[in-house]
């Protein structure tokens, strides 16, 4: 198809299109590290087919990105001798949104700045953030291993269309030319990318080249630009930054590294880079985000680390080196040992890699230790992610009280999901030797509950569980420190010492006089309870629905019921 061919974005596209400019147009510059990270990620995709395909790096085998510039014009052009793109790949990455859920996700945007630049941010818009500053954005292209004239020209005003027709392109890859909107000829000055360039882009492995200002002399400018041929200064320290020694590495070159793995706009809450000698040797950085990625709880959502071996880019999404639990860590693992030629298949059932699983699992559970002594950071990001932890003790039996002591509930004491087990374990009354909770829909609703007025009575603290993961995270965990957990609203509640030598005589007093009371309450109940019982439970309320110790409790009712069971 040589003939040029007019094509309609995506709904998504154009949604996204028209938001960002406004969003993001605070922070314009950023345009750049996406169009460099996307560059960069094209050399890594090239190098890694290049193993088994050597002949793919032609004549060019030096991975690059130069970056040029034309004052006169008003424009601004990245090249890159990566992977390139025929003219499907253009199509599909350059028309479309394929993320899952992004028609929802869009829909949540007001329109308003300030909350839509950090919205779109954790969704990560890459390419498009070009139409921040062009009136216009031309690629050319061409996939390595293709004949020159498979070239591809896209081009498009941001304005819901584009264009693509095949062109003759010789140099492998990518080139982008912006034509710059008229307040954003600061982008078309060396001055001005040659800082923007070291800013996003000293972690990236290969070198990111500008051109050279070029001095013109004499009178005739236009002979002596064709007198002259572009020079190229690297303006970054081109090395991974991973290879790196941490002591020399500054916390804003991890933060701007993240922002290129993670492909997210905001800076990481924490993150963790070590390098692993002995047995297996490997260097993980890993990170967490500030934010929870809109498609957290959606199966298909792109999720695990960057794999490289021996600084080759092997794999994005490798889900292998981390538990489900745990998939909102992003980052790099960078094995000295797999084979290059390792593929998603092998990496599911390789006992290398189950090591390398259950030692990165530590470590995220190490930072997230030590993050929790700053409290507020904690906070943080349990508000985030705090829901996807607590499905850890149920898949996760080995580092199930370590993952125990990471969880944060709410509690008669405190409204927020704040307290730690060994806070509650610290402010236990004397003669209490379990961890009292209730299950219930709303904090509201439990806290109503007749099931806390002996608890009120006697001052015990008694966690309030009212996210619907609760009750399987309950299921899963039993004790903590030694300390049996235990539903205050199942069974015959025994209080231990905590009962007085009073209560426990009036309770059986009761239950010998009430007898009468207690068959006849039964019959007229009939099959709906299983057992009528006085208690000394009870202050305010007359009476009190409890569960029995091994039935299922009513969160995983209402949630087999709503599945038809
Ligand atoms: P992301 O980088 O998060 O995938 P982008 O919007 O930045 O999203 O880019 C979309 C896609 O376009 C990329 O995934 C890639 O397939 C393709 N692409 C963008 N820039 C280039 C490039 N310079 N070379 C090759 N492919 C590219
Ligand atoms: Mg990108």
């Amino acid at each position: 198809q040589a003939e040029k061919q007019t094509l309609g974005f995506q709904t998504e596209v154009k949604q996204l299109l028209h938001l960002m400019v406004h969003a993001l147009y605070s922070n314009r510059e950023i345009f750049l590290r996406e169009l460099i990270s996307n560059a960069s990620d094209a050399c890594d995709k090239l190098r890694f087919e290049a193993i088994a395909k050597p002949e793919l790096l032609e004549e060019d085998p030096d991975l690059k990105v130069k970056i040029s510039f034309d004052e006169k014009n008003n424009s601004l052009t990245l090249e890159d001798n990566g992977i390139g793109m025929n003219r499907d790949d253009v199509i599909a990455n350059l028309g479309t949104i394929a993320r899952s859920g992004t028609a929802e996700f869009l829909q949540q945007l007001t329109g308003d700045q300030k909350k839509d630049s950090g919205l779109i941010g954790q969704f990560g818009v890459g390419f498009y953030s070009a139409f921040i500053v062009a009136d216009e954005v031309t690629v050319e292209t061409r996939k390595a291993g293709v004949a020159a004239e498979e070239g591809v020209r896209w081009t498009s005003k941001g304005d819901g269309e584009f264009t693509v027709e095949a062109i003759n392109k010789p140099s492998r890859g990518t080139q982008i030319t912006l034509s710059l909107k008229e307040d954003a000829t600061e982008y078309a000055s060396g001055h001005r990318l040659r800082n923007i360039i070291q800013k996003y882009s000293d972690h990236i492995g290969l070198p990111i080249q500008l051109q050279k200002d070029v001095e013109v002399e004499g009178d005739d400018a236009e002979a002596a630009d064709q007198a002259t041929a572009v020079e190229w200064e690297t303006i970054n320290k081109a090395n991974a930054l991973w290879t790196r020694s941490k002591n020399e590495i500054k916390d804003e070159e991890y933060q701007e590294f993240y922002k290129h793995v993670a492909h997210d706009f905001e800076d990481p809450l924490d993150w963790s880079h070590n390098k692993v000698e002995g047995k297996q040797e490997y260097t993980s950085l890993l990170y967490i985000p500030k934010r929870a990625p809109f498609d957290l709880y959606q199966r298909e959502a792109p999720r695990g680390l960057k794999l490289y071996v021996q600084r080759v880019f092997i794999l994005d999404n490798a889900e292998q080196f981390l538990p489900l639990y745990l998939r909102f860590i992003k980052g790099v693992v960078d094995s000295s040992d797999l084979p290059l030629n390792i593929s998603r298949e092998i990496l599911q059932q390789n006992p290398q890699i189950d090591s390398m699983k259950s030692a990165l699992t530590k470590r995220v559970l190490s930072l997230l230790d030590k993050m929790a002594d700053d409290q507020d950071k904690y906070y943080e990001f349990w508000k985030e992610f705090g829901q996807v932890l607590k499905e850890g003790p149920g898949e996760d039996f080995a580092n199930r009280e370590r993952i125990a002591g990471l969880l944060r509930f709410s509690s008669t004491e405190q409204n927020e999901q704040r307290v730690s087990l060994a806070d509650y374990v610290s402010r236990m009354k004397e003669g209490q030797d379990k961890v009292y909770y209730l299950i219930g829909e709303s904090l509201a609703q439990v806290k109503s509950s007749p099931h806390l007025e002996v608890f009120r009575k006697k001052g015990i603290e008694v966690l309030l569980l009212t996210d619907r993961i609760d009750e399987w995270l309950m299921s899963h965990l039993n004790e903590f420190d030694g300390k049996s957990l235990v539903d205050v609203a199942r069974g015959d509640l025994d209080l231990g010492s905590l009962d007085s030598e009073e209560d426990k005589k009036a309770q059986e007093e009761a239950t010998e006089t009430k007898k009468d009371l207690l068959e006849r309450i039964k019959k007229s109940l009939e099959d709906r309870v299983s057992e009528v019982r006085v208690s000394t439970r009870l202050t305010d309320s007359p009476a009190v629905l409890v569960i029995g110790a091994d039935d299922l409790g009513l969160q995983m009712r209402k949630i087999l019921e709503a599945s038809g069971q």
